[in-house]
């Protein structure tokens, strides 16, 4: 075992191969293998873990924008003539349903076609890092959408049909409330509620009360927190640093999401991001971190998997990438820990909301 576990430090220093990376996502935008068949009705967020991936990359220069704006447009769930569909706005997956092409409202009735939390984060997200200025995004619909999506307990459903409900769907909400610069969207107060009584015994927290610590809701929970400019009022300094010390445990070589599971290429941005957020990732180390991401690279096709000699995918092979930009790999775009775009695309944002506050007053 202990010959096992120094084998770990001894891996050459192996090369970030960018131009592969930048092929392998730009593949993921066009044509999928058949094997992601399934995720056909969650297409978006690979579009965004494509998109993004080429910007941390910053290789935007390869995307077509233009065309890939109207497509996320035609994504959007518009407002019915009679408005009678708007606790469903927002945008969806896929046009897998089968209603019509279109940019421009009104939205087509239909008794399936709903928006998905995670579809309207991604596809938000996605226009801003394409530039666009979000004008056509009907604001108002997407925060009633939102608002019909949050349970009392202030947990959301991906779906108004209702699905799980749990601390990913805070995160998305507090994402859209951020970039549309408007948290009419959710109960704040309920929202942090929830993410309070989701911190568990050993001081990390889960998808929701009494369940395991995670290192995926721990991001969702302190991200969302952050965006709401509330962190440190909720927690004390006391509890930040016992979530500090339950994050900073979840490094093996790379990073693992729970106690005695293996590491995950993914987690390196995942815990990665809430240290960065918590302000002590500079305590972890980046070496070992590094050599790990790295060691699940694949050197033919391009991209990252989750664990080494595994098949890439576009998620593992975008946090990979964003793993890497949170330890200052060279020539790659800094991440915005929080948010999850690049700083170049945050800083864009901010200069929306900036133009529209100054439209208001
Ligand atoms: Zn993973």
């Amino acid at each position: 075992m202990a010959e096992e576990e120094s084998s770990f430090d001894d891996f050459e220093q192996v090369d970030f191969l960018r131009d592969r990376h930048i092929r392998f996502f730009q593949r993921c935008l066009q044509v999928l293998p058949e094997r992601y068949s399934s995720l056909e009705t969650s297409r978006l967020t690979i579009v965004f873990f494509a998109l993004s991936g080429l910007d941390v990359l910053d290789a935007m220069d390869v995307i077509d924008k233009p065309s890939l704006i109207e497509w996320i447009y035609s994504l959007q769930v518009l407002p019915t003539e009679d408005q009678s569909n708007l606790p469903r706005c927002g945008f969806r997956g896929s046009s897998h349903i089968g209603v019509p092409y279109q940019t421009k409202g009104p939205g087509s009735p239909h008794p399936y076609d709903s928006a998905h939390v995670a579809m309207t984060y991604t596809g938000l997200a996605s226009l801003v890092i394409l530039g666009d200025d979000l004008s056509r995004v009907n604001k108002q619909a997407c925060m009633t959408g939102l608002r019909a999506l949050q349970l009392k307990d202030g947990s959301f459903y991906a779906v108004p049909e209702g699905s799980e409900n749990d601390m990913r769907f805070i995160y998305c909400a507090a994402c859209i409330c951020h970039m549309l610069n408007d948290w009419s969207g959710m109960d704040i107060k309920k929202a942090i509620a929830y993410i309070k009584k989701s911190m568990s015994y050993d001081n990390g927290i889960g998808q929701g009360a009494g369940l395991e610590s995670h290192g995926g809701s721990t991001f969702c929970a302190v991200a969302a927190l952050c965006l709401m400019g509330k962190l440190e009022e909720m927690f004390s300094q006391r509890e930040l640093d016992r979530i500090r010390r339950w994050c900073i445990m979840r490094q093996q070589n790379g990073f693992h999401g729970r106690p005695n599971k293996p590491v995950d290429t993914c987690y390196s941005f995942w815990v990665g991001a809430t240290l960065e957020l918590l302000d002590v990732f500079k305590y972890t180390n980046f070496e070992k971190n590094r050599n790990y991401i790295l060691s699940t690279q694949d050197r033919l096709v391009g991209g990252f998997a989750k664990w080494p000699d595994s098949h890439p995918d576009p998620l593992h092979a975008y946090f990979g990438i964003c793993g890497l930009s949170l330890i200052g790999e060279e020539n790659l775009r800094r991440v915005h820990p929080a948010l999850n775009i690049s700083q170049r695309a945050f800083e864009h944002l901010q200069q929306l909301h900036r133009a529209w506050t100054e439209t208001c007053t």
